[in-house]
């Protein structure tokens, strides 16, 4: 089977990479991003004419947290409303039956029962601080559906909670979380700080799902038949939750980043920094009922991100 993995070179699309690689028999195409801009109708066009892939897995997206979210709002819904556009028409014009596109989240209400079940989409108003990207999420999926609707398509959604892993951007202001967090403590301990403040007021929940057991929900996804999937979801409704089924505070992962990093002084709150959607916890009974289920402990997935992390600092590439 050929595969086009849009995204290589992302922290999710690398993951994905590394799963196919060591599944062995497919023929992976993908391409840099220097070579291809995904928000080039004409040249995915082009692109994909020329592959004539039998599946494409969209891992491109633009991403970033809850500040670069805030800032940026007209990049991130133009940017991945373009990817998904361009690479979902594009392949269903090119005759691509099998598609695979992932979301997030946030495209849940703000304010909606938890755990998320897939059928709360669209059921409220969104979180303010991503909701342009939620946006462009939503109409991905819309996209997929809708081409299965009109023209009997095989194009599939998984919405992952938050992730994390090695390859994540650990950028001070614009990252998530979780490498925020890393990073921040890090560079504490490094210069012998007394103290580490963290955005918000701590209290906010979080799921996270280690990126290798994206990978392998992707992969898994793939494996099932088109009965399967469609049995699985509904015409209307045609995403999965992928998740862990737990979650945890901030001022927790915290505490457990600091012991990680061997920090041992103070964590302080700064409540003038958004707190986001108050608990993002998924309903991914539907995915475990298809026999799905994450391998990777936050504990241990948080241990080997940051040996990563500690390596690509050390090669002087973070
Ligand atoms: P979200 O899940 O879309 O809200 O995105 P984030 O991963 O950016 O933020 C999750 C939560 O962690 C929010 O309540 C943030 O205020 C909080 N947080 C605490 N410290 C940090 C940090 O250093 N970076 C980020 N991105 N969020 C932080």
């Amino acid at each position: 089977m050929r595969i086009f993995l849009a995204g290589h070179n992302g922290m999710v699309g690398s993951a994905i990479m590394r799963k196919l690689v060591a599944t062995g028999d497919h023929d992976v195409v993908t391409v840099a991003h220097a070579t291809l801009d995904l928000t080039d109708q004409a040249a995915v066009r082009s692109f994909v004419w020329a592959k004539r892939p039998d599946l494409v897995i969209i891992a491109a997206a633009k991403v970033g947290g809850i500040v670069a979210n805030h800032t940026r709002p007209a990049d991130f819904i133009q940017d991945n409303l373009m990817i998904a556009s361009n690479l979902i028409h594009e392949a269903h014009a090119a005759g691509v039956q099998r598609l695979i596109q992932l979301g997030s989240s946030c495209i849940y209400p703000r304010d909606t029962p938890q755990p998320i079940p897939e059928s709360a989409l669209m059921t409220g108003p969104l979180e303010p601080t991503n909701e342009p990207y939620a946006l462009a999420k939503i109409a991905a999926i819309k996209l997929c559906e809708s081409y299965n609707r009109q023209y009997g398509r095989d194009y599939r959604s998984l919405m992952p909670t938050n992730l994390y892993g090695p390859g994540d951007n650990f950028h001070p202001d614009h990252s998530h979380v979780l490498p925020g967090l890393l990073r921040r403590y890090d560079d504490a301990v490094r210069n012998h700080q007394r103290a580490v403040t963290i955005w918000g007021t701590g209290t906010p929940r979080r799921e996270f799902l280690h990126v290798d057991d994206l990978a392998d929900a992707v992969l898994f996804t793939m494996g099932l038949s088109h009965a399967q999937y469609t049995a699985a979801t509904k015409p209307m409704q045609s995403h999965l939750n992928v998740g862990t089924g737990k979650d945890i505070s901030i001022l927790k992962l915290a505490h457990m980043v600091a012991d990680l990093t061997g920090f041992r002084c103070d964590t302080e709150t700064d409540p003038s920094k958004p707190d986001g959607t108050p608990r993002k916890l998924l309903d991914t009974s539907v995915m475990q009922s298809l026999g799905w289920q994450p391998k990777i402990s936050l504990r241990d997935g948080l241990a080997q991100t940051y040996d990563w992390y500690c390596a690509m600092q050390e090669a002087g590439q973070i």
